[in-house]
């Protein structure tokens, strides 16, 4: 099975996004007052699965409306986003970058994707669905779906930016896997997981792709670096700090299980392109 970790965009927030030690008022005004010279550049990872079923890409990142000539537009961004969430993400694309664009270097239309996974509906994750629209599959939790019509979510993913994709919503069902152990069984065969890491959103799901013993996990947004398992450093965004912990301590677990063949974070800044056969 092989795995292309791709990035399709970059964006620039505070420092507290990755390392704020807990959600709280402070750091989400601190995520919107961070001047541009303080602020931390950060890739959006997307992925493209390999697998015996057909291609599968995980999450969308940003599509090229929102950055037309490959740098920083703030008037392009502010077309796709309201004003407090451009100023959250400023986000750019360099050219050749968006998931649409790197599917087609390699010869892959949009039609030619088995299943798009939608991990959560944060717009650094979906986005680029309006680039994407052919995809056989486009699927995401149900449990996802039913919160960001309400509450905060409704002002943090902004319906136009996914309400009217063809999105199939699967329901979490009991599971051994997940700190909630609740997990949608894409195929049916567990070489597709989607498992429920909340504390970043409600519904998120991470991936897990498994070959034989062999087993990668997209960790989504549970975690920004393995540093937020590893040292016990919780995010400062999100909407729960005891579910943040739950999610990274089953990170931590899953990291020690032999078959692990790597966790991969959405917006690791140490992390870089590459394809991981396993
Ligand atoms: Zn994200």
């Amino acid at each position: 099975m092989k795995l292309h970790v791709m990035r399709c965009g970059i964006i620039r927030v505070s420092d507290s996004v990755v390392f704020g030690g807990g959600v709280n008022l402070h750091n989400t005004a601190k995520q919107l007052l961070t001047p541009e010279r303080a602020r931390v550049a950060l890739p959006v990872f997307c992925y493209l699965i390999e697998h015996p079923r057909g291609l599968l890409l995980v999450d969308t990142g940003w599509p090229r409306a929102v950055s037309p000539a490959g740098v920083y537009d703030e008037q392009a961004v502010s077309r796709l986003l309201p004003r407090y969430l451009a100023a959250f993400y400023r986000p750019f694309v360099p050219a050749g970058e968006t998931a649409r664009e790197q599917l087609e270097a390699m010869g892959i239309r949009p039609e030619d994707l088995a299943c798009l996974i939608l991990t959560h509906l944060d717009p650094d994750h979906v986005a680029g669905l309006r680039d994407l629209a052919g995809a056989k599959r486009i699927v995401l939790p149900e449990d996802e779906y039913f919160w960001a019509c309400r509450t905060v979510y409704k002002a943090r993913q902004p319906w136009p930016l996914w309400k009217d994709a063809p999105i199939e919503r699967l329901f979490y069902r009991g599971s051994p896997l997940g700190p909630n152990r609740w997990a949608i069984d894409l195929f049916g065969d567990e070489s597709v997981q989607l498992v429920n890491v909340p504390g970043h959103t409600d519904g998120q799901a991470a991936v897990i792709v498994r070959h034989g013993s062999r087993f990668v996990l997209l960790a989504a947004d549970a975690a920004f670096t393995p540093r937020n398992w590893r040292e016990d450093l919780l995010p400062g965004f999100g909407f729960d700090e005891a579910f943040q912990r739950k999610s990274l301590g089953w990170l931590a677990e899953m990291e020690r299980d032999p078959g692990c063949a790597g966790i991969f974070c959405s917006h690791d800044a140490d992390m870089t392109p590459q394809v991981v056969e396993f």
